[in-house]
């Protein structure tokens, strides 16, 4: 095999996955939307650990931005995504136009329902039913024995798990941890958006979520409310800061229950001027 082979044909990416999956094995895959940072290369690496052969897409997926959010200014570096890939020691990298995915008269959707209800399902709709279509496309070209999703999207690594359960794909869910900048801050493509005072601002986001932790595990309080209050007061307090949500949830149902019970996902989405940012932390309140 060469070094590392990239294409944005789903014809060409069928012939080289068909080939590899018989000379070496086992295919892992990361689906990403490019402007790549180590929070996706720490997938990468997370795949080259359980697989043979593995899989980068770089997509930036129209289905799943609503009207107003920022698919045109989307960052698409594709030539540093590329080296960054190369670096990591991904096999191939797939990069398909919009055309290619979604050819006139497309006309199919994959909805799951019930999880997508809560968090950024209510704050941005349909914006799962984008996320799950193209993931279900691209494991259709990919068909790869093992998908690798970050926990910092905690909400779509659950619905595409829901979705791969329910509709019997034959494969595996890794969910990774989260990387995360020396202050906090969460990896994100995003977080090129922010001003530099913007980005001053932004590790407050998981400073506020890591004192709530603390004081869950202090166990002042037998319900998930007065927690929330003391969450949205702090969010709230940062410069700049709107808050989208900030929610106390079961870490598998995503459904509200006031009861300290089991684990609990504190998920948060914050905007600081223009750029929308996510974070949550798990909890495990039995420990
Ligand atoms: P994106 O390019 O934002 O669609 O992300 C592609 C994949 O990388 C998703 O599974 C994300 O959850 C994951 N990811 C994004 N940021 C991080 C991070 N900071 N740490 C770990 N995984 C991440």
């Amino acid at each position: 095999m060469p070094e590392m082979q990239t294409t944005s044909t789903i014809t060409q990416l069928r012939k080289i996955i068909s080939t590899a999956r018989k000379v070496e094995g086992k295919i892992g895959f990361v689906p990403t939307m490019g402007a790549l940072h180590q929070g996706h290369i720490s997938l990468v690496h997370e795949a080259r650990k359980h697989c043979d052969y593995v899989v980068v897409s770089i997509f930036v997926n129209p289905m799943q931005f609503g009207p107003n959010e920022d698919f045109h200014r989307y960052p698409r570096p594709l030539q540093d995504d590329l080296k960054l890939c190369l670096d990591a020691g991904v096999d191939l990298v797939f990069h398909p136009t919009v055309e290619e995915m979604y050819p006139a008269g497309f006309a199919t959707s994959v909805e799951v329902n019930g999880l997508t209800d809560h968090l950024c399902g209510k704050s941005r709709p349909g914006h799962f039913k984008g996320v799950t279509t193209v993931v279900m496309k691209l494991f259709g070209q990919v068909q790869p024995d093992l998908a690798f999703f970050g926990q910092k999207d905690a909400q779509q690594a659950l619905v595409i798990r829901k979705m791969a359960t329910d509709l019997d794909l034959p494969l595996g869910i890794v969910i990774c941890p989260t990387l995360r900048e020396k202050d906090g801050l969460a990896m994100s493509s995003r977080n090129r958006y922010l001003s530099s005072e913007e980005r001053s601002n932004a590790p407050a986001i998981y400073e506020a979520l890591c004192q709530i932790e603390s004081e869950i595990r202090s166990k002042k309080h037998s319900s998930c409310i007065p927690y929330r209050e003391e969450l949205l007061a702090r969010l709230r307090s940062i410069p700049g800061a709107v808050v989208d949500y900030a929610e106390i949830v079961d870490a598998g149902s995503l459904e509200f229950t006031p009861e300290m019970r089991g684990e609990k996902l504190v998920a948060v989405a914050i905007r600081l001027g223009t750029t929308r940012l996510i974070d949550n932390i798990l909890v495990n309140t039995s420990a």
